[in-house]
């Protein structure tokens, strides 16, 4: 079965501003290697649908939603955060971002495809519920709503599952997705990071579904392949999710100047295989849908969504 892979246009029109490392280039280079690897002829293209509020709502508050669309500039750039900002573009991009999640959902769960990946920006994992709300020191971490925790709500409350597991192999800790789902037992959630780092949470006082493992600055691939099997398998396995999402984001990749771990094409490929796709296959019928999260390095991150996507067919 196809992999589905979602996309819009519009992705590419939220511009960050000049020199900023979330670019549209950053879209543009996973299809370049999408078309040199000749995976593409194993994907199915979509078209990322708009979500809507009441979607957005299943994980933040209106407040929050408020404000995003309130920040939208009419001409130029308007700055949430030192890192993040919006131009007139950007909202309906970030509607594309969450719809293609949601989208992916319905379409894997419906049994369309087994599983799917959403090539989409702006990314989603630090964006808290209700984190907006307040003032300057609040950090976005170059995110509006949160893409993965919509869909996983989306699961859970529109098709009734009653577990999914969201793993989440960004360099930077989930602080947004671990703020939806912290003592939610419908949700498992595993995750590594590089710790102490931006946004310097997730090592402390976690709630038991949330299995964070921060780890120190120049971890290598070998060790995180340990972790992940040590810490992450045997809570997987019991949890038996009956779907799969992945913060996919690609900037532990050791070519990527965001952050400082050790990580190359095939970890990403070891990840995706060894531990989400058997467990997905084990418990959740394959079901497993990937939104794009970091990844800075163009080049390599490229060639770690292919590798990603490679091993998604198997
Ligand atoms: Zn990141």
């Amino acid at each position: 079965m196809a992999t589905g892979f979602y996309f819009h246009p519009d992705c590419l029109q939220h511009d960050n501003g000049q020199w900023h490392p979330e670019c549209p280039a950053r879209l543009q280079a996973i299809e370049d290697q999408l078309i040199a690897s000749r995976i593409d002829a194993l994907i199915e293209r979509e078209e990322a649908p708009l979500a809507e509020e009441a979607e957005l709502a299943r994980v933040h508050t209106q407040a929050h939603i408020d404000y995003i669309k309130s920040r939208t500039p009419e001409h130029g750039r308007s700055e949430l955060d030192p890192d993040t900002s919006m131009c007139p573009q950007s909202y309906r991009a970030a509607l594309r971002a969450a719809g293609a999640a949601i989208a992916a959902t319905d379409a894997v769960i419906e049994g369309r495809y087994e599983n799917a990946f959403c090539s989409v920006r702006p990314p989603g994992h630090h964006a808290e519920p209700a984190r907006a709300m307040g003032f300057c020191l609040f950090k976005m971490g170059f995110c509006l709503f949160n893409n993965v925790a919509i869909a996983a709500r989306h699961a859970l409350e529109v098709h009734g599952l009653q577990r999914v597991a969201i793993v989440d192999f960004d360099v930077h800790h989930g602080n947004g997705t671990e703020a939806a789902f912290s003592g939610d037992s419908r949700v498992l959630m595993c995750s590594f990071f590089q710790h102490p780092f931006y946004p310097f949470s997730g090592a402390d006082n976690h709630a038991s579904n949330m299995v964070n493992v921060p780890l120190p600055a120049r971890t290598k691939g070998m060790q995180v392949r340990e972790v992940v099997d040590m810490m992450w398998l045997p809570r997987l396995e019991a949890f038996k999710p009956q779907m799969i999402f992945v913060s996919a984001g690609f900037d532990a990749h050791r070519e990527d100047d965001m952050a400082n771990m050790g990580l190359v094409e095939d970890d990403y490929a070891w990840i995706t295989e060894q531990q989400v796709r058997r467990v997905a296959k084990r418990h959740a019928q394959g079901r497993t849908v990937s939104c794009l999260e970091g990844g800075y390095n163009l080049s390599a991150l490229g060639r770690s969504v292919v590798a990603h996507l490679r091993l998604a067919e198997i």
